[in-house]
Protein backbone atom coordinates (compact mmCIF):
# COMPACT_ATOMS: atom_id res chain seq x y z
CA UNK A 1 0.00 0.00 0.00
CA UNK A 2 1.11 3.64 -0.75
CA UNK A 3 -0.53 6.91 0.17
CA UNK A 4 -1.74 7.23 -3.46
CA UNK A 5 -5.44 7.16 -3.97
CA UNK A 6 -6.62 5.71 -7.19
CA UNK A 7 -10.18 7.20 -8.94
CA UNK A 8 -11.20 4.65 -11.34
CA UNK A 9 -14.05 5.01 -13.92
CA UNK A 10 -16.83 2.80 -14.89
CA UNK A 11 -17.71 3.04 -18.18
CA UNK A 12 -17.30 6.26 -19.69
CA UNK A 13 -16.80 8.85 -17.96
CA UNK A 14 -15.49 12.54 -18.81
CA UNK A 15 -12.03 13.15 -18.10
CA UNK A 16 -12.71 16.71 -16.56
CA UNK A 17 -14.58 15.17 -13.97
CA UNK A 18 -12.01 12.96 -13.05
CA UNK A 19 -9.22 15.07 -12.96
CA UNK A 20 -11.56 17.70 -10.86
CA UNK A 21 -11.54 14.74 -8.09
CA UNK A 22 -8.28 14.24 -8.33
CA UNK A 23 -7.14 17.72 -7.91
CA UNK A 24 -9.83 18.00 -5.09
CA UNK A 25 -8.26 14.92 -2.67
CA UNK A 26 -5.07 16.17 -3.44
CA UNK A 27 -5.52 19.86 -2.46
CA UNK A 28 -7.38 18.80 0.64
CA UNK A 29 -5.08 16.12 2.42
CA UNK A 30 -1.94 16.21 0.23
CA UNK A 31 -2.83 12.66 -0.95
CA UNK A 32 -1.38 11.36 -4.26
CA UNK A 33 -4.13 10.54 -7.35
CA UNK A 34 -3.75 8.74 -10.56
CA UNK A 35 -6.27 7.71 -12.53
CA UNK A 36 -6.66 4.30 -13.72
CA UNK A 37 -8.00 3.02 -17.10
CA UNK A 38 -11.60 2.66 -16.95
CA UNK A 39 -13.66 -0.19 -16.11
CA UNK A 40 -16.20 -1.85 -18.22
CA UNK A 41 -20.30 -0.95 -17.70
CA UNK A 42 -21.04 -3.38 -14.50
CA UNK A 43 -23.69 -5.83 -16.58
CA UNK A 44 -23.51 -8.23 -13.48
CA UNK A 45 -25.20 -5.74 -11.31
CA UNK A 46 -27.70 -4.38 -13.32
CA UNK A 47 -30.87 -5.28 -11.90
CA UNK A 48 -33.39 -5.17 -14.77
CA UNK A 49 -36.83 -4.63 -13.15
CA UNK A 50 -35.34 -1.29 -11.45
CA UNK A 51 -33.59 -0.29 -14.00
CA UNK A 52 -30.77 0.06 -11.23
CA UNK A 53 -27.05 -1.00 -10.64
CA UNK A 54 -26.40 -2.90 -7.44
CA UNK A 55 -24.00 -0.72 -5.44
CA UNK A 56 -23.09 -4.08 -2.91
CA UNK A 57 -22.05 -6.17 -5.93
CA UNK A 58 -20.08 -3.36 -7.37
CA UNK A 59 -18.36 -3.00 -4.41
CA UNK A 60 -17.59 -6.94 -4.18
CA UNK A 61 -16.24 -6.62 -7.31
CA UNK A 62 -14.12 -3.43 -7.09
CA UNK A 63 -12.67 -5.46 -3.66
CA UNK A 64 -11.41 -8.27 -5.97
CA UNK A 65 -9.65 -6.42 -8.53
CA UNK A 66 -8.49 -3.38 -6.44
CA UNK A 67 -4.73 -2.69 -6.99
CA UNK A 68 -2.07 -3.96 -4.20
CA UNK A 69 -0.21 -0.96 -4.38
CA UNK A 70 -2.99 1.51 -3.34
CA UNK A 71 -4.51 3.21 0.03
CA UNK A 72 -8.13 3.97 -1.10
CA UNK A 73 -9.55 2.84 -4.44
CA UNK A 74 -12.53 5.09 -5.78
CA UNK A 75 -15.01 3.94 -8.74
CA UNK A 76 -16.38 6.68 -10.31
CA UNK A 77 -19.82 5.89 -12.80
CA UNK A 78 -22.64 7.28 -14.42
CA UNK A 79 -24.73 4.04 -13.76
CA UNK A 80 -27.84 4.92 -11.15
CA UNK A 81 -27.10 2.94 -8.28
CA UNK A 82 -29.32 0.91 -5.49
CA UNK A 83 -28.73 -0.86 -2.32
CA UNK A 84 -32.37 -3.14 -1.99
CA UNK A 85 -33.33 -1.45 0.84
CA UNK A 86 -33.37 2.33 -0.72
CA UNK A 87 -34.57 3.60 -3.62
CA UNK A 88 -31.14 4.78 -4.91
CA UNK A 89 -27.84 5.94 -3.19
CA UNK A 90 -25.82 8.82 -4.10
CA UNK A 91 -23.02 6.08 -3.45
CA UNK A 92 -21.14 3.35 -1.31
CA UNK A 93 -17.99 2.26 0.62
CA UNK A 94 -16.51 -0.45 2.61
CA UNK A 95 -15.95 1.15 6.20
CA UNK A 96 -12.38 0.90 6.92
CA UNK A 97 -11.94 -0.79 3.51
CA UNK A 98 -10.16 0.46 1.00
CA UNK A 99 -12.91 0.65 -1.94
CA UNK A 100 -15.97 3.06 -2.76
CA UNK A 101 -18.19 3.87 -5.47
CA UNK A 102 -19.60 7.09 -6.25
CA UNK A 103 -22.91 7.67 -8.84
CA UNK A 104 -22.85 10.48 -10.96
CA UNK A 105 -26.55 10.11 -12.30
CA UNK A 106 -28.98 12.14 -9.62
CA UNK A 107 -25.60 14.50 -9.31
CA UNK A 108 -26.94 15.91 -13.01
CA UNK A 109 -29.05 18.62 -12.64
CA UNK A 110 -30.98 17.14 -15.57
CA UNK A 111 -31.81 14.55 -13.62
CA UNK A 112 -34.48 17.08 -11.85
CA UNK A 113 -35.27 18.66 -15.70
CA UNK A 114 -32.73 21.71 -14.52
CA UNK A 115 -30.33 23.11 -17.45
CA UNK A 116 -26.83 21.83 -17.15
CA UNK A 117 -24.64 23.74 -14.35
CA UNK A 118 -21.06 22.38 -14.25
CA UNK A 119 -20.18 24.02 -11.42
CA UNK A 120 -22.95 22.87 -9.23
CA UNK A 121 -22.13 19.14 -10.38
CA UNK A 122 -18.75 19.33 -9.92
CA UNK A 123 -19.14 20.85 -5.97
CA UNK A 124 -22.05 17.69 -5.75
CA UNK A 125 -19.32 15.09 -7.12
CA UNK A 126 -16.94 16.27 -4.73
CA UNK A 127 -18.82 16.48 -2.05
CA UNK A 128 -19.69 13.00 -2.56
CA UNK A 129 -16.37 11.67 -3.23
CA UNK A 130 -15.67 13.35 -0.04
CA UNK A 131 -18.09 11.78 2.19
CA UNK A 132 -17.43 8.10 0.59
CA UNK A 133 -13.86 8.72 1.46
CA UNK A 134 -14.53 9.37 4.94
CA UNK A 135 -16.52 6.34 5.29
CA UNK A 136 -13.26 4.16 3.85
CA UNK A 137 -11.53 5.59 6.36
CA UNK A 138 -13.67 4.89 9.19
CA UNK A 139 -15.74 7.80 9.84
CA UNK A 140 -19.92 7.26 10.42
CA UNK A 141 -22.75 10.29 9.19
CA UNK A 142 -22.00 13.30 11.66
CA UNK A 143 -25.90 14.95 13.14
CA UNK A 144 -24.36 18.30 11.51
CA UNK A 145 -26.04 18.85 8.13
CA UNK A 146 -23.33 21.31 7.04
CA UNK A 147 -20.67 18.78 7.81
CA UNK A 148 -20.04 16.71 4.62
CA UNK A 149 -20.53 13.17 6.35
CA UNK A 150 -24.44 14.13 6.97
CA UNK A 151 -26.20 11.07 5.30
CA UNK A 152 -27.37 12.64 2.23
CA UNK A 153 -31.15 10.99 1.37
CA UNK A 154 -32.05 13.63 -1.61
CA UNK A 155 -30.40 15.90 -3.54
CA UNK A 156 -30.96 18.89 -1.10
CA UNK A 157 -29.28 17.23 1.53
CA UNK A 158 -26.33 17.34 -0.45
CA UNK A 159 -26.73 21.40 -2.03
CA UNK A 160 -27.09 22.01 1.64
CA UNK A 161 -23.88 20.56 3.17
CA UNK A 162 -20.18 21.72 2.75
CA UNK A 163 -17.80 20.43 0.98
CA UNK A 164 -15.78 19.79 4.28
CA UNK A 165 -15.78 17.59 7.19
CA UNK A 166 -16.97 19.77 10.16
CA UNK A 167 -14.19 20.02 13.24
CA UNK A 168 -15.08 17.05 14.96
CA UNK A 169 -14.98 15.13 11.74
CA UNK A 170 -11.78 16.65 10.41
CA UNK A 171 -10.06 15.43 13.27
CA UNK A 172 -11.14 11.92 13.06
CA UNK A 173 -10.52 11.60 9.45
CA UNK A 174 -6.65 12.90 10.20
CA UNK A 175 -6.56 10.44 12.95
CA UNK A 176 -7.77 7.23 10.67
CA UNK A 177 -5.35 8.71 7.81
CA UNK A 178 -2.19 8.82 9.69
CA UNK A 179 -3.25 5.22 11.18
CA UNK A 180 -3.63 3.79 7.70
CA UNK A 181 -0.87 5.63 6.53
CA UNK A 182 1.45 4.12 9.37
CA UNK A 183 0.21 1.10 8.58
CA UNK A 184 0.78 1.23 5.20
CA UNK A 185 4.52 2.20 5.80
CA UNK A 186 5.39 -0.28 8.29
ZN1 LIG B 1 -22.92 7.91 4.10
ZN1 LIG C 1 -19.08 16.08 10.98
Amino acid sequence: MSNCITICPIGVVEEDILGRIAKCIEKRHGLMCKISPRMEKPKYAYDERRGQYDSKLILKHLIKCCPQDTLRFIAVTHVDLYVPILKFVFGLAQIEGQCAVISIHRLRPQFYNLPPDPDLLMARVEKTVLHELGHSLGLTHCRDRRCVMYSSTRIEDTDFKRSDYCPTCFELFRWYLDKCLISAHT
